[in-house]
Parts: C-alpha cells; structure tokens; sequence
C-alpha cells in the first residue's frame, strides 16, 4: 500500500513532538520538511538511510511530485509540517493531488505554536468570568480575509486572540483593536520561535508599545502574537477561581466540602 504521514513537527523543541510523530520519524524512509519553519533537530531520530529533503524552496506541484514518487508500495514517506497540519499549513491543497494518485493519508497532530507560545509566556488563554472563547486567527495582509473575519470583527468579542502569520502588521492590529473598543493600555505577548532553544524571545507589550519593541528586538517572523484580557493573571491579587477545583462546587469525581453545601 502506498501511504503519506503528514506529522505535525510541533513549534521546534523537538521534545515536543508527539510520541507517534518520533517514531514515524524513526521509521522513515523520506521525509520532506519545512525548513522555513521546521527544526532540523525533528530529524535527530531519522534513520541513517532516510532519504531528507528540505521543501523551503519547492513550489506545491513539486511538493507534491516529490512526495508521490517516494510513495513506493510498504515506504513510509512522511511530509514532516511546523506546528499542527491543520493550521495555516496548505493541507488540502497538498492532499487532494494524493487522493488523485490513490494513495492513503494519515494525519497526525502536532503542538501549535499558539499553545507553545501561552506556554513560554506562562500565560492560560481561559480565565472564569475573564474569556470562556479563544480565536485563532490571522491579519489580513496579501492573503484576504473571509467576510465576516476581519479583525476589528473578531476583536469585537473581547476574547483571547492568537494571531498567526502578522507579526509584520502590528500597525493595522492596533488600529483595528482601537477600533473594536480595546484600550492602548491592553497587554500583548509576542512570542519569537516559541520553544527554540537559545532563539526564543518574549516581549510583553500593550496595543501602544508592541510596535516599537518588536521592531526594537529586529522580530519580523516566526512569531505569535496573544492578546488577551487573561494576560498577566499570574500577578493579579483578584481571581474568580475555576469552579471545577472549588470546595464548594460538586462535580462527577467529587463532593463539594459538606460543611459549606449545608450553610448553602
Ligand atoms: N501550522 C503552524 C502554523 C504555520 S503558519 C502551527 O500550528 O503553529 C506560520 C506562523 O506560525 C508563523 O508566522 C508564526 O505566527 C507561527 N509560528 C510557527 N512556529 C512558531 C514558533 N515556534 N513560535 C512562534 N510562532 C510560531
């Protein structure tokens, strides 16, 4: 049978691959990555006859072509994507001239770099009664956005928002929140090549200040961007407490503290 992976690589540790991701790496016998975005460091549990390439200047069709003739009957070929293949990595258009060819596909998730980012930063996207919603989203730049998605729209809801692909139009982000009824003072988390060992980089920032930082900091991609009312909660001497570790509140695997459920 005639298979493809496509592994999500995660945002760059390598350790945070997923456990199946490593072993399919480990198996392989070709593996294109993304080298725009991908580490190399994924491709440390390759075997010695694995043949590697790197797709950083390759158009889709030659993708595509290179993929289908290294899908000869029992290899395990494996497109190796940045974060989770579900997200803003051309899945489909990559898919359906595989699904022409007859040959099978599996997909398998990675770590977005949005949850490695909150993670770096040590920040949660929820908070009770703060946001119950996040959005994953983008900036319209070259690439135009569906009605309805503009980001003034999105920001409208005053939600957790993870901005992918838009480090280079903080301008129109600030704007655009201003414009929804966000506050200059509001915090931003901008996180560079989140998990990169000696490369990473976080700034904290407001809708005023990100601009000029990132441009201080010379950040002009591979970075997410996280504005949220939630940030900075870990320094907040209020906070409405998750009900579901709260003494008082009974759920499926515990009783609520009895004395309290009496006073009730
Ligand atoms: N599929 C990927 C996203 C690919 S689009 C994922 O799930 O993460 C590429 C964008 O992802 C970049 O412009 C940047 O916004 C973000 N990104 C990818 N890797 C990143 C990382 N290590 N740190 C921060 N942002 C990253």
């Amino acid at each position: 049978m005639k298979k493809i992976y496509f592994v999500g690589a995660g945002p760059g540790d390598p350790e945070l691959l997923t456990l199946k991701g490593q072993r399919l790496i480990s198996e392989a016998d070709a593996i294109l990555f993304a080298g725009s975005l991908v580490s190399k460091a994924a491709m440390m549990w390759a075997k010695e006859s694995s043949i590697i390439q790197d797709s950083k200047g390759m158009t889709l069709k030659e993708i595509t072509d290179w993929l289908i003739s290294h899908a000869v009957d029992n290899a395990k070929v494996i497109r190796l994507q940045t974060g989770d293949p579900s997200l803003y990595g051309a899945l489909v258009e990559m898919i359906q001239p595989l699904d022409k060819e007859g040959i099978a596909i599996e997909v398998i998730p990675g770590v977005t770099s949005a949850m490695a980012s909150a993670a770096a930063a040590v920040e949660t996207l929820t908070l009770p009664e703060i946001t119950q919603t996040v959005i994953f989203s983008r900036v319209e730049g070259r690439t135009p956005m569906p009605e309805g998605e503009s980001l003034r729209e999105l920001a409208s809801h005053h939600c957790t928002l993870c901005l992918y692909l838009s480090i280079t139009l903080l301008k129109k982000i600030k704007t655009e929140l201003l414009a929804a009824g966000w506050d200059e003072s509001a915090p931003i988390v901008v996180v560079y090549k989140a998990s990169w060992e000696n490369e990473q980089q976080i700034i904290h920032g407001t809708l005023a200040t990100i601009r000029e930082q990132c441009q201080q900091a010379k950040i002009n991609s591979q970075a997410m961007i996280i504005i949220s009312p939630t940030l900075g909660a870990r320094h907040w001497k209020t906070l409405k407490k998750s009900k579901l570790y709260d003494a008082d509140f009974t759920h499926k695997f515990r009783k609520a503290n009895k004395i309290k459920e009496e006073n009730i």
